[in-house]
């Protein structure tokens, strides 16, 4: 089962309070990224491109669980950067666990492996390993070879000593549908309990800038591999099955992203796990002043091609809350792959881009050199 009947009871249960008590806006998945330091450097990615005195940068045990704790989404993904790389990271683990909320550890496996016994099988804990393809699309593109070797291995140790274990999946114009399909057969013969599976979203800072996917082209692909797994059933998913059916074009969904707000280095991240336009001190006011009716797909050049899971499939999960016996057809039936795809988001009204990166990262420089020479005053005389 992709999504344990346990998970499936508590989040139902933590939807359920939130439409009672009438709340408009409310996070499911707190992304957590405690550093921003790899030891890869992907050609898509856009998250580590920071000078060496950001990149050194971790939250501390204290402020992860101050962010789980303000927060409160029943999920939390950890992200990055490598987490792994984080000392500290099981001690982040146990208290995440310790409040009953669910962990995705997100995890390129290349120290995996050697950090196994750090780890136990819980039912709140879950390792999603980096696999974008099989070996050569999966060493591609992460510009290293023996990479896609090595995450198979912790796979099978994982699977060995008792943990759930998923990948996460992205997907750039190159994937061919045919293989992409095989590799996902190749996934569900190691034993992998479920798949994220995403369309890459387009990195302002990312090295390589040609091979993003634009929304039709999205929809395409994703209809091509689903066809070839009886409509998305040949597979175990890790997202829901209305999130699907909008990635195959059958569904006019507009962004939820506060559905998957951000923790990192710099704060709670405006507006998205994958835009840094601003940031809050607080979780509260993340919620309460970020002008969220100016972000998503129409509203916003940079939102223009997003299909992206940690924007949308909120906005499934609330639709199939809403909807139950649709999201239950198409649980039953499957994604479908032919016909008349739902209307696309007009974007002639859409706000220009703004690029605000450097001045973040000279705010957050600012910030670490005045923290640093005011550790190295003396103490006040008495
Ligand atoms: S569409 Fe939503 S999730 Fe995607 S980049 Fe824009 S705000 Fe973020």
């Amino acid at each position: 089962m992709a999504i344990p009947f346990r998970q499936m009871a508590v989040v139902g249960a933590y939807l359920v309070r939130q439409h009672l008590a009438g709340r408009k806006r409310y996070p499911l998945v707190l992304m957590l990224e405690p550093l921003f330091r790899c030891n890869l450097a992907c050609a898509g990615c856009g998250k580590i491109d920071y000078p060496d005195e950001i990149l050194n940068q971790r939250l501390s045990v204290d402020e992860c669980l101050a962010a789980v704790d303000e927060c409160g989404a029943p999920v939390v993904s950890i992200a990055g950067g490598e987490p792994l790389l984080h000392r500290e990271l099981p001690e982040v683990v146990k208290g995440i666990i310790a409040r009953r909320k669910f962990v995705y550890l997100c995890t390129n496996a290349l120290l995996m492996e050697k950090k196994l016994d750090q780890y136990s099988p819980n039912p709140y804990f879950v390792w999603s390993v980096h696999l974008d393809g099989d070996e050569e699309m999966h060493d591609k593109s992460v510009c290293q070879s023996g990479v896609y070797a090595r995450a198979v291995s912790a796979i099978k140790s994982a699977k060995a000593r008792g943990f759930r274990v998923n990948i996460n999946c992205t997907l750039f114009n190159t994937a061919d549908p045919q293989r992409t399909a095989a590799f996902f057969d190749r996934i569900r013969e190691l034993g992998v309990d479920a798949i994220t599976v995403s369309p890459g979203y387009a990195y302002e800072r990312a090295p390589d800038q040609h091979h993003f996917l634009n929304r039709t082209k999205t929809k395409e692909l994703f209809r091509d591999i689903f066809r070839r797994g009886r409509a998305g059933h040949a597979w175990s998913f890790s997202q829901s099955w209305l999130f699907l059916d909008f990635l195959a074009g059958n569904r006019d969904y507009r962004c939820t992203p506060w559905g998957n707000p951000t923790r990192t280095v710099f704060g709670w991240q405006r507006p998205c796990y994958l835009l840094g336009e601003g940031y809050a001190k607080s979780f509260r006011e993340l919620m309460d002043e970020t002008d969220w009716d100016t972000y998503g797909t129409g509203n916003y050049e940079k939102c223009a091609d997003c299909m992206v899971h940690s924007g949308y499939e909120a906005t499934a999960v609330k639709d199939a809350f809403a909807h139950p016996l649709a999201a239950i057809g198409v649980a039953l039936r499957g994604v479908r792959t032919e016909g008349a795809m739902a209307p696309e988001i007009p974007l002639n009204n859409q706000r220009p881009a703004q690029f605000v990166f450097s001045r973040h990262v000279e705010h957050k420089l600012n910030e670490i050199r005045k923290g640093q020479s005011l550790a190295k005053l003396p103490p006040a005389a008495e």
